[in-house]
């Protein structure tokens, strides 16, 4: 098998990763995923080897300034990591947090009591 071909598959497993990874965090953040699951393409099809894979790194750190910041946390209905600031799970379209009755603010899905007027007249979905 020839050095070519070889960085070549080298290549494309990197991008896979890259753009695994890219689909997931972008996806969980409700972040243009669409996009940037596509950008490591434009990499693979750049000729030098060095280059594509800076070229990924490049794009990962990008998507790292980028992105929406906040932890992820667990989707109660379907178990996906989701961004904690989302009201709604991006897969399963379920509500994920609950509205105090009283002040109307948003509730954490696990909450009993509102940490804002401590009323325990939330929403139940
Ligand atoms: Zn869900
Ligand atoms: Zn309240």
């Amino acid at each position: 098998m020839s050095t070519t071909i070889l960085l070549f598959i080298i290549k494309l497993v990197i991008a896979g990763g890259v753009m695994f990874f890219l689909y997931k965090d972008a996806r969980a953040r409700e972040h243009s995923w669409l996009m940037w699951t596509f950008v490591p393409i434009i990499v693979i099809l750049t000729p030098d080897f060095i280059g594509s894979v800076l070229a990924m790194i490049f794009i990962v750190i990008m998507y790292m300034f980028t992105r929406p910041k906040g932890a992820l946390v667990k989707c109660p209905h379907c178990g996906k990591k989701i961004h904690d600031i989302l009201a709604f799970c991006p897969f399963c379209r379920q509500s994920v947090k609950r509205e105090c009755l009283r002040c109307h603010d948003t509730v954490d899905w696990e909450a009993e009591r509102c940490p804002h007027c401590g009323s325990m007249n939330l929403t139940k979905f």
